[in-house]
């Protein structure tokens, strides 16, 4: 197999070599210190792609990025940037035409997915380019010889016509086929009876002739239309007479590839700009939360202002709402998949379905018996049955018919050919189908953005099926949608099947007893407010508190004072030191400390991918103030 050559330029030493000993396996690493340097290698090698730092000196790695477009706009670009420098990326996005952007430090894995993601398109697009280049010599050969014309254009795979001034007078058999015609009715007609006029002209007479393809709208016999790559050559007939013959291709499949990669990107990228946003929201929705709870406890029963308060906490914990459906989204919410059927799913929620779908519409359940069992949270998978069912609900608008079916399924590479993300295997389907209001094409493309809506305002949030493909993602499924104006909307959903029996749920443990205690508990958080409202809480139990504001100063704290500490709390992404590194570092010292991770991000310290290691205690942002207090009873009764 070829070696793919990979460029990565970047000012800093360390991030070069980091990078060299990860991929000079698999690829040929070319590194430049700068852009200078990145653009004589550029012009020397043939490079297949180009990873950019976005800070560096004398040239922003977005101008390299977009003088690179410029001079090879045959690679794919990538931009690295070690900030949230959300103007750079979407000029990355826009100007530089970026396959994908990643932020510093990477994660290995995910970065060399992205190559590999990168490295596909571009070899899509390559072949792409070599099929064009030997229709044009299959064209040139055509001219040479009238003889050979005929055979010649019978047996190509596009589709060819020759007309004179539009009027088309001559035709091959895989254009009629094409266009579903019979070559009576093709002679004499117009090029407008084929083609979308809007970006072609067939008309042009002069002798410009382009070696690029265009692309077109086509239009069949009945009336459907499909895309189509065309390209022209001026051509004599005997009496000197110049006519165009025009090579024509379906190139449906390759468009519906493209749409498919581009939809994969884009998701990708608003998945991390969400959840960055969760993220700080969470810290500042704990406060929020935390300290309009603790007033209104403190407040008389008659007191005043407690309405005013009141209002505050309900629009927090609506804010809260939001946030969590994002994250789920950037598929950041924390899950504990089990083994689970769909069936039992359905059967759980089966009643709530109903009422909530109301009595004009019918609810079909076809349950397969022998269904398979998938590894998911069933909490999610529940929430991704409601918010389907309910965008099915308001999609029918009197009476209608909403279909949930279940289903064992076979996956093979026939249909992995059009749906480039899946894996062959075998699979649990969830097909949930309505007959209600259907969608376009335009509306299809952006059900999954996050406030993506059509519904007015009050009335959709936008976040139903953006959650839902969060969720799906996370549990490494996939989801395909059905639809057309009028014609109803099913969404088909595959998860990979386990083979082993359902596991068993274990309980969550609520203490009933007192949540008081007299124990020692440490608390480290960076955020001023998120740690005073923890230690002003937790004190009204009984408990002696003691603060610091990082790993390193509670370390120092825990090595100085000779005191013993029962539980520490700590956040997990901190500057200096993370709670991780910290947890780490006091094992041997005070190993019988426990310890309560809180963040308001799974991030990879303490879950991968979400799943939360073995027994680790987590507890997520926003937290309200009495489930920490439960939580960290429980976890200083645990033995
Ligand atoms: P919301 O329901 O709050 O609008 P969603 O993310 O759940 O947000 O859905 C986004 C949009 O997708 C809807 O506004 C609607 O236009 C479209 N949509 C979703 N499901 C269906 C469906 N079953 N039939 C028709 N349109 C749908
Ligand atoms: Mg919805």
């Amino acid at each position: 197999m070829k070696k793919y050559n990979l460029l990565y330029v970047d000012d800093e030493e360390s991030n070069l070599r980091i990078f060299k000993d990860a991929f000079r396996r698999k690829y040929n690493v070319f590194t430049a210190s700068s852009t200078k340097e990145g653009i004589e290698i550029l012009e020397k090698y043939d490079i297949d792609l180009v990873l950019s730092d976005q800070r560096m000196p004398e040239m922003s790695g977005v101008d390299f990025l977009r003088y690179s477009l410029k001079k090879f706009p045959a690679m794919n670009r990538i931009l690295i940037t070690a900030y949230s420098d959300f103007e750079a990326i979407e000029e990355a996005i826009n100007r530089a035409h970026i396959f994908q952007y990643i932020k510093k430090p990477w994660d290995q894995r995910h970065l060399e997915k992205i190559i590999q993601n990168a490295l596909r398109l571009y070899m899509l697009q390559k072949e792409n380019k070599e099929k064009t280049e030997a229709l044009k010599k299959t064209k040139e050969k055509l001219e040479k010889s009238e003889a050979k014309y005929k055979l010649l254009s019978d047996v190509s795979f596009e589709g060819i016509f020759i007309h004179d001034k539009g009027i088309i007078i001559e035709v091959n058999a895989a254009l009629l086929k094409m266009f579903g015609y019979k070559r009576i009715d093709l002679i004499g007609k117009n090029v407008i009876d084929l083609l979308l006029l809007e970006n072609y002209n067939p008309f042009v007479t002069e002798k410009k002739e382009s070696n690029v393809p265009i692309e077109v709208i086509a239009i069949r016999k009945d009336g459907s239309k499909f895309p189509a790559e065309i390209q022209s050559r001026f051509i004599k007939d005997k009496g000197n007479k110049i006519l165009k013959a025009e090579a024509i291709r379906d190139i449906s499949e390759r468009k519906n590839m493209e749409q498919q990669y581009f939809q994969m990107q884009k998701m990708e990228a608003i998945g991390k700009l969400a959840g960055g946003i969760a993220h700080d929201f969470n810290n500042l929705l704990t406060v929020i939360n935390g300290f309009s709870e603790i007033l209104l406890n403190r407040l008389h029963q008659e007191d005043p202002i407690r309405k005013e308060i009141g209002e505050i906490r309900k629009a927090g914990e609506r804010a809260n709402s939001l946030t969590s459906q994002l994250l789920a989204f950037s598929r950041r919410q924390l899950i504990k998949p089990k083994r689970i059927n769909i069936n039992t799913c359905v059967q759980d929620i089966e009643k709530m379905l109903r009422r909530i779908i109301g009595e004009d519409i019918e609810l079909e359940t076809i349950l397969d018996p022998d269904l398979a069992n998938i590894k998911a949270d069933k909490s999610q998978i529940d929430q991704v049955i409601m918010n389907l069912a309910i965008n099915a609900r308001d999609a029918i608008n009197d009476v209608g018919k909403l279909t949930i079916e279940t289903n064992n399924v076979v996956i093979d590479e026939e249909y992995v050919k059009n749906h480039i993300s899946m894996k062959p295997g075998r699979y649990v389907m969830l097909a949930i189908s309505d007959n209600g209001c259907g969608m376009d094409r335009e509306t299809l493309s952006k059900i999954f953005e996050p406030f993506f809506t059509t519904k007015e305002a009050g009335k959709g949030t936008g976040l139903g099926l953006s959650t839902v493909y969060g969720i799906i993602k996370q549990n490494n499924g996939y989801i395909w949608v059905y639809s057309e104006p009028g014609q109803g909307t099913t969404f088909k959903i595959y998860f990979p099947r386990v083979d082993e029996p359902v596991e068993k749920d274990n309980e969550i443990k609520v203490p009933t007893g007192s949540l008081k205690g007299d124990e020692v508990i440490l608390v480290v958080e960076d955020d001023y407010s998120v740690r005073k409202l923890t230690v002003e809480f937790l004190s009204k139990f009984g408990y002696s508190l003691l603060e610091a504001e990082n790993g390193k100063e509670a370390l120092t704290l825990l090595q100085k004072k000779s005191i013993y500490v029962d539980l520490i709390i700590t956040d997990v992404i901190m500057p200096k030191m993370s709670g991780r590194e910290l947890e780490k570092r006091i094992a041997k010292s005070h190993p019988k400390t426990k310890i309560l991770f809180v963040s308001g991000y799974t991030d990879n310290a303490i879950a991968h991918h979400g799943v939360l290691e073995e027994g680790v205690n987590f507890l997520s942002k926003p937290f309200r103030p009495l489930e920490l207090a439960q939580k960290v009873r429980m976890i200083l009764d645990e033995k």
